[in-house]
């Protein structure tokens, strides 16, 4: 008897090659590839919630799409609740599998938890979104690490990372009592969920990110190790979108990156890189919590500010005004092209929870917004490790001078003359302090502080002791 199975891809696995459920599929017989337009995502003020993320994804997906169908299957895009309609398809199509690919997130679980009542073990998930199953590793006693070096060692010690498996070349044609009783969706446009295209972002699809893999290995994947913290270079992989959506498996650039590079200290550094997103992954398995609170106890209600209390500076920081350059470049990045320099995103998260004295959280959430790369596991552990209540975070008393690490890792100005164009004609030595430019100096550039660039919102001596004292009152004696 042949088997019948739902391969459920759901956003974060929106590739052929090396997807570990539509390979199970395939040996088993008929294959029908489904995509849930679930409200949790696809209501209109949710998708709004997301316009990067979404443009990427929709992209993505119709990429896939295509792909299916030039190998003789095709996409079935569906619409409702996930936990109430995967099951209701697995029935009225008489499928013996649903099989997807494992989320690490809290809410995910809990949706897997619901299909996998009503499924039974009719419901298989694999992993592919890390390179280890979430959880895997752990210390001498057992328990979850706390320590990225720690971590990382035990990966490299006991970790196999398997070879990725290759796309297939055809696909069984969807049986042709599919779909039933269900009215199937097109993919939705951009413009029907209410939001307009933004060209700056990266082409979303498998394609795209295979070509994107490839110029990295061939280029300056060489240069990674010197290279990466240069916020006004192109010295990183911009893979990150891809590996959250799955456009490319973790497995498939880890082994063509060690192939290519392993040997180098750029290419070990390269690994390393993608050890933290493992380490952000697994320990959000391991601790749920961390979606909703500091890692760190000893900072459960730190006096953190909300933006409604200081509108004017969260105004500021969001919109890219703050007087501090780099921050400001940081967060006209983020609007306009969906991404962020590593480097920038902790100068930025450092100056908002610390400088200012937001909380994390609102930063994290606007990070989610509009990042295209926005990761639950990620994000959190970005903004948990810049606030310094993380796992293995920043230690709290370190906080960034902006211009120091402006001057620093964008030397030339470079990085804020493409995001803040009222600077551009201003020297190298002073883009990064314009408060601290002589008058002769900012009218030659056409700079007038506090008219076309906004003064400093906070003086940064100042508002470092004020984050120093006030961390070192409420830590004190805090049980860690
Ligand atoms: C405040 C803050 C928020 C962040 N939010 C996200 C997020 O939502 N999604 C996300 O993918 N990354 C996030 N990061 C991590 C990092 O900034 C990005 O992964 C990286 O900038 C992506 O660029 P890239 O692909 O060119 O990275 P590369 O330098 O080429 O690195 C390769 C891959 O390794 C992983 N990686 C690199 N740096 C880190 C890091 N510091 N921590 C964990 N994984 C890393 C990413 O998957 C990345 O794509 C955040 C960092 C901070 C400080």
């Amino acid at each position: 008897m042949t088997h019948r199975t739902i391969v459920w891809f759901r956003g974060k696995d929106l590739r052929l090659t090396d997807h570990q459920p539509l390979a199970w599929a395939l040996q088993r017989g008929e294959v029908i590839p489904v995509f849930v337009l679930d409200p949790y995502f696809f209501a209109e003020a949710r998708a709004r919630e997301l316009p990067h993320r979404m443009q990427f994804l929709l992209e993505s997906l119709t990429a896939l799409s295509a792909e299916l169908s030039s190998r003789g299957s095709r996409l079935i895009v569906v619409a409702g609740k996930s936990t109430e309609l995967v099951p209701a398809l697995a029935d009225a199509w008489r499928a013996d599998h649903v099989v997807a690919q494992r989320w690490v997130e809290p809410f995910a679980r809990e949706r897997d938890a619901r299909i996998a009542a009503a499924l039974g073990d009719r419901f298989r998930l694999f992993e592919g979104e890390t390179l280890l199953p979430p959880g895997t590793l752990r210390t001498g006693s057992g328990k979850p690490y706390a320590v990225f070096s720690q971590f990382a060692r035990s990966f490299r010690r006991e970790a196999q990372v398997g070879v990725p498996l290759p796309a297939p070349k055809a696909l069984p044609k969807v049986p042709e009592d599919v779909p039933g009783s269900t009215p199937q969706r097109d993919i939705p446009t951009l413009e029907a969920l209410g939001l307009a295209p933004n060209p700056a972002l990266q082409k979303g699809g498998e394609r795209a990110a295979n070509q994107r893999l490839r110029a990295f290995r061939l280029g300056p994947a060489a240069h990674y190790g010197t290279e990466r913290d240069r916020m006004d270079h192109a010295g990183t992989s911009r893979l990150s979108a891809d590996l959250k959506f799955g456009t490319l498996s973790v497995r498939q650039v880890w082994f063509e990156l060690e192939r290519a590079h392993g040997e180098s200290e750029s290419g070990q550094k390269f690994l390393s890189e993608l050890l933290w997103r493992e380490f952000a992954h697994s320990t959000l398995w391991d601790r749920p919590a961390l979606l909703t609170e500091p890692f760190r106890e000893g900072f459960a209600g730190f006096p953190w500010r909300t933006p409604q209390q200081v509108p004017a500076l969260w105004e500021a920081w969001t919109a890219g005004k703050t007087g501090y350059p780099v921050v400001d470049a940081a967060a006209r990045q983020l609007l306009t092209e969906g991404f962020v320099h590593n480097r920038a995103r902790m100068i930025a998260a450092s100056f908002l929870t610390k400088h200012l004295l937001i909380h994390y959280q609102a930063g994290e959430a606007h990070y989610m917004k509009y990042l295209t790369d926005g990761d639950w596991a990620q994000n959190n552990a970005g903004w948990q490790w810049s606030a310094g209540c993380g796992c293995d975070a920043q230690p709290y008393f370190r906080v960034f001078n902006p211009t120091l690490q402006g001057q620093r890792f964008d030397p030339e100005g470079d990085y804020v003359r493409r995001y803040v164009p009222e600077l551009a004609q201003l020297p190298a030595r002073y883009i990064h302090a314009p408060a601290e430019a002589p008058a002769d100096v900012l009218r030659r550039a056409d700079v007038t502080l506090g008219e076309g660039y906004p003064a400093p919102v906070v003086d940064h001596a100042l508002a470092r002791e004020r984050f120093l004292e006030l961390a070192k009152q409420h830590l004190k004696g805090a049980k860690e």
